[in-house]
């Protein structure tokens, strides 16, 4: 049996926070994303993408900011818990596929990293993750660098 999900998330940039991306830690990006912990897009992307090839729900149902156990919790926290819940139920990550874009800082230099990043937080060999770079062509709030926006498909197959 396959399952395909989608997943999609924005945040908005804000100064004096780390970009963390795929797990990855852009040390030199000048501002970061706003969000609790470390507001990870891509991998809050992945966790939609998982959770909706198997219809259940979506990050907000299962990690509500509400709930004092999830308040903080980092994107591979979150992943974490995720894995543990489809493994349980025999399912597998057959292949990742995903897209950030955002207009800055230019992501090409660090794409291996973040691929290798994300393919650890998922426990796959790095063939089966890949991560695409766009910018918005100076377009909308994420074109004039305010927000950053990652979108992702997963296959899954038990
Ligand atoms: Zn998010």
């Amino acid at each position: 049996m396959i399952r395909i999900g989608q997943g999609y998330d924005i945040h908005r940039f804000t100064a004096g926070r780390p970009l963390v991306l795929g797990g990855y830690e852009l040390k030199e990006a000048a501002k970061g994303l706003h969000g609790h912990s470390d507001a990870d897009a891509l991998v809050h992307a992945v966790i939609d993408a998982i959770l909706g090839a198997l219809a259940l729900g979506d990050i907000g149902n299962w990690f509500p900011d509400t709930d004092d156990q999830w308040r903080g919790a980092s994107g591979k926290q979150l992943l974490d818990a995720v894995l543990t819940a489809i493994r349980i139920s025999g399912w597998r990550i057959v292949n990742v596929d995903s897209t950030v874009v955002t207009q800055s800082p230019k992501l090409a230099p660090h794409i291996w990293a973040i691929r290798d990043s994300l393919s650890k937080l998922l426990d796959v060999d790095i063939s089966l993750v890949s991560v695409k770079a766009k910018t918005k062509e100076g377009l909308d709030a994420v074109g004039a660098g305010e927000a950053l926006e990652a979108q992702a498909v997963v296959l899954l197959e038990k």
